[in-house]
């Protein structure tokens, strides 16, 4: 019964499009380029939003911070169903992005390069509080970045909401540490012989 519950359809919408068109390049990594890291399919993006939403409302968050460049597309519907702004952290310093910048580095789990990434400090007081929204969460690094970001603005972080999470990997275990709820739609158990395995599908064997 609780399978048509709107939360439960939108979770198994991901899931459905990730087992169809998502590609597992390695134990380690997933390719989502048909509807999130290239290609964006708007309608998924828009049930993701309001999950999103449906999970965190009514705790009076003020903003979302996500990284550029594939965080930026559930971020903002999300903010669009909770009616408040996204800022996204820039990967390098641009021209138009000079002063007053809040400064945090990050190593990238695909890139495997470390990078600066900054936001203006005009964008967050310590009257925010904060969403952090991204498409993966693998071994948290992007998520530390980004709550270092709000930290410095003294803003206070209300959670961390990832589109898909690879579980077998340490993210969620270190946000948890140190106290962060996160909320992840899509939940990878294995990467295996091609194929993707969630946490909650059933156990055949
Ligand atoms: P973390 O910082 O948690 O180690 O990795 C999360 C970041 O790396 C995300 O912002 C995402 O862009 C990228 N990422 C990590 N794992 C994957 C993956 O399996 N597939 C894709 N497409 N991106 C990933």
């Amino acid at each position: 019964m609780g399978r048509f519950h709107p939360e439960v359809v939108i979770v198994e919408a991901l899931k459905q499009k990730i087992r169809d068109e998502g590609i597992v390049l390695s134990e380690q990594v997933l390719k989502v380029d048909a509807f999130l890291n290239h290609q964006i399919d708007p309608v998924l993006m828009q049930k993701i939003g309001l999950e999103f939403a449906r999970r965190f409302a009514g705790q009076g968050i003020t903003k979302i911070v996500t990284i550029e460049a594939s965080g930026i597309a559930p971020a903002v519907m999300a903010g669009l169903e909770l009616g408040i702004p996204v800022i996204f952290a820039r990967k390098f310093q641009s021209l138009t992005l000079k002063d007053d910048l809040l400064i945090s580095r990050v190593f990238s789990f695909t890139k495997q390069t470390e990078s600066t990434i900054a936001i203006s400090a005009r964008h967050l007081t310590s009257r925010d509080k904060v969403l952090v929204i991204d498409d993966f969460l693998a071994n948290g690094h992007a998520a530390k970045a980004l709550i270092d970001l709000i930290q410095q603005a003294g803003a206070e972080v209300a959670g961390i909401g990832i589109v898909i999470e690879k579980s077998f990997q340490d993210g969620r275990g270190l946000l948890e540490s140190e106290g962060y709820r996160v909320e992840s739609l899509a939940r990878i158990a294995a990467l295996e012989n091609g194929q993707v395995r969630f946490l909650d599908d059933c156990c055949a064997d």
